[in-house]
């Protein structure tokens, strides 16, 4: 018994000062959220007791060593997370081999120092006081059919399939497995070799800036350009040369399958290409003009290669997860945008946004904030209707106004910036939210086109025939065509 109730103290000791980081600040509004808060919490805390009961049973000195490394990986980590909000991701596996022992030394201040031996004594406190009170009887089958269970139980967390996998592993101390294990898969990606799709020659025509900027749950339906009762597209509604495609649809509904189908000529028939062949930026460098790659969102496995196709690859906001909750927004990719297209004459960017990500309310900045009231609970559940639609509308207004600047970057030069939301989002029909549902809303995604004055009048028959198409009805899985057949010429 004695036993027991040790390893409950040493698992909310975990649970406390590690995973609890992760759970400050994260909104709620009403008691709906709460219990849902703290179910969450005891089930973290069940993982942790049951792991600390089978390690209390193979020692102290075992019990011990685990605790210090979770307690040392748990205060380094909650410690960033709480002061400067964040949270550890795949690509800190690339910076840490990278980054000079001055830059890891301005990171340690005596703060962190306090913290972290602090939390790491308490963790041992917690273990090494508690072993003095009991002896374990280990010629007892009843310790060992409790090692049996909580051995079970804790790798049933662990089971991808159960939902408490997700907040166990994507919270601290365990999210550093998880990003390292995602970080394992992106290089595996990165290094497979895939095959040239399409075999070319020469850029069509010269000096041509082409942009292609990847949204993130942006939905036709709610652009002001589209005939949404808001206007929440007025600075791109002022633009001359643009073109929505308003019944633009994507088979796939969730991020990582999307973007594949739009970068390949994957598509319906032949959806394995998204994951053995190259992508358009493969294309651009074939006839070696520059490529650029900006991304706001983190890299997964599902289209890592392509990102890595192309000569600079930018990311910004590193630190960022679905757990952390702070400002995450899109205007931070305009100062690397800028400076990619003052630097080249022709060429490639691709910008992937996080765009209208759930959470919206981190996703635009609160100076933006048009539409209210807005959502107070990450828990959808608890959230008004009305105000998740106004919430929504604000990261589409939001949007209009970073694309707009991306265009004001480029307007006087022969160039195009190509808009595909990798897919829409659902805003309550049949009681769906958020995307990943098969709903219409989900699959109706934004989709527009622009193109300067100067690219128009030298090419008014590629301009009309985007306005030609502007109901048609077409998919996702064109944009690799698109892009090939206006720009390269084939061999
Ligand atoms: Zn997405």
């Amino acid at each position: 018994m004695k036993w027991l109730v040790h390893a409950v103290a040493c698992g909310l000791a975990v649970t406390l000062l590690c995973t609890g980081a992760d759970f400050v600040g994260m909104p709620v509004d009403g008691v709906r959220g709460l219990v849902v808060v703290t179910c969450q919490f005891i089930s973290i805390a069940a993982f942790w007791c049951f792991v600390m009961a089978v390690l209390l049973v193979a020692g102290r000195w075992v019990a011990g060593t685990v605790m210090g490394l979770l307690m040392t990986a748990g205060g380094v980590l909650g410690y960033f997370r709480y002061t400067w909000h964040y949270s550890f991701d795949e690509t800190m596996f690339d910076i840490l081999g990278a980054v000079s022992e001055t830059t890891t030394m301005s990171m340690i201040n005596w703060q962190l120092v306090v913290w972290t031996i602090t939390v790491v004594t308490i963790g041992e406190a917690v273990v090494f006081l508690g072993c003095r009170f009991y002896r374990l009887k280990y010629n007892d089958w009843k310790t060992w059919c409790i090692v049996a269970v909580a051995s079970v139980a804790s790798a049933a967390f662990l089971n991808p399939d159960w939902r408490m996998c997700r907040p166990l592993t994507r919270r601290i101390p365990l999210n550093v497995v998880y990003e390292y294990k995602k970080y394992r898969e992106n290089r595996y990606e990165i290094e497979k070799k895939r095959e040239r799709s399409d075999m070319v020659g020469m850029p069509m025509e010269d000096d041509v800036v082409v942009v292609v900027v990847i949204g993130e749950a942006v939905r036709a339906d709610n652009l002001g350009m589209n005939g949404y009762w808001r206007e929440t597209t007025p600075f791109l509604e002022k633009r001359d040369g643009i073109v929505s495609f308003k019944n633009m649809w994507t088979d796939i509904c969730y991020t990582n399958g999307s973007i594949p189908r739009i970068m390949t000529r994957a598509d319906g028939k032949n959806p394995d290409r998204a994951y053995s062949e190259r992508s358009f930026i493969d294309l651009f460098r074939q006839c070696g003009l520059p490529t650029v790659v900006i991304t706001n969102q983190n890299i997964e496995r599902q289209y890592s290669y392509f990102w890595n196709e192309a000569d600079t690859l930018i990311v910004t906001n590193r630190g960022r997860d679905a757990y952390n909750y702070s400002k995450w927004l899109d205007e931070d990719v305009l100062e690397p945008y800028r400076t990619a297209t003052g630097r080249m004459n022709e060429g490639l960017v691709v910008v992937h946004c996080i765009g209208s990500h759930w959470w919206y309310k981190a996703h635009y900045p609160d100076n933006m904030e048009y539409y209210r009231p807005v959502i107070k609970s990450r828990i959808v559940a608890e959230c008004d209707s009305a105000a998740m639609v106004n919430t929504y509308d604000n990261t589409i207004r939001y949007m209009d106004w970073v694309v707009d600047q991306m265009i004001s970057e480029i307007e006087g030069r022969k160039a195009i910036l190509i808009y595909i939301s990798d897919h829409g989002e659902a805003l309550g029909e049949d009681g769906m939210w958020l995307h990943a549902s098969d709903c219409r809303g989900a699959h109706r995604t934004a989709a527009f086109v622009w193109m300067s004055e100067k690219y128009r009048e030298e090419c008014p028959e590629r301009w009309e025939n985007f306005a030609k198409r502007r109901d048609e009805k077409m998919k996702t899985d064109e944009i690799y065509g698109w892009v090939r057949n206006m720009f390269i010429s084939m061999n």
